[in-house]
């Protein structure tokens, strides 16, 4: 079974780590495999360039067994300039390579509570499973039937490669990349939220600076 944990790392933190870790554990995942999107379909553009997101990746997976980044997103936008990263596109991509094997998509409950936007998400569940990663206490809202209908346990999801909608809780670190870029601005020293040499490569670069 694979895992997929797409997000922008503007830059990567302990949040998304330590997660990461945490469902590859729990699911008992060969990998997972942090995807880098190159143009967010849903939110403003990233601060800093594609490369260097993907260079602060790099030196905070760095020796992590398990941990994979996967540049699909970013070689497919090089490759037919500035189409947004819609991740059924990814899913579809990555199931021509692992025909049969599970994939699991894990998002945060903030993505699901606007899955329904998501350009052909019904089609997503064609390619994966949705596992929505909850806080202790978490209430599921009101599912629609589409959803209702694809409900399961997580021991369930590696009896089919994809059509599983699962809610896992994990540890909730409360840090987040658009918290960090504004303390770098402000002169904050934001150590202990993301790794040593991820901070180290933001202050050689100079970047997040400014607001
Ligand atoms: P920003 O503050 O710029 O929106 P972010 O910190 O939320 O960034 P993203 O790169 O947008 O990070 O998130 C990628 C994925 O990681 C999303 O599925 C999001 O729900 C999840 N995520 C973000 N922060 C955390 C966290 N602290 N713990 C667990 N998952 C997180």
């Amino acid at each position: 079974m694979i895992g997929i944990f797409g997000g922008t790392f503007d830059p990567i933190h302990y949040g998304h780590l330590r997660s990461a870790l945490e469902v590859k554990d729990i699911f008992g995942l060969n990998e997972v495999r942090l995807i880098p999107c190159a143009s967010p379909p849903h939110r403003e553009q990233p601060a800093v360039t594609a490369e260097m997101r993907l260079q602060m990746l790099t030196l905070a997976i760095k020796n992590q067994l398990g941990l994979k980044i996967d540049t699909r997103e970013l070689d497919r936008q090089k490759a037919s300039d500035q189409t947004p990263s819609y991740m059924v596109d990814t899913l579809k991509s990555l199931r021509q390579e692992f025909p049969i094997e599970p994939l699991l998509l894990f998002i945060g409950t903030d993505a699901f509570k606007h899955l329904t936007s998501w350009h052909q998400w019904q089609q997503l569940f064609d390619y994966a499973h949705i596992v929505v990663m909850t806080r202790p206490g978490f209430e599921t809202q009101e599912l629609n039937d589409f959803f209702k209908a694809r409900l399961a346990e997580a021991k369930e999801l590696a009896q089919a490669s994809a059509g599983k909608l699962c809610f896992q809780q994990v540890t909730q670190l409360d840090i987040s990349a658009t918290a960090i870029r504004a303390m770098i601005a402000d002169k904050q020293n934001p150590g202990f939220l993301l790794p040593d040499a991820v901070i180290e490569y933001i202050k050689q670069h100079k970047l997040y600076e400014t607001h």
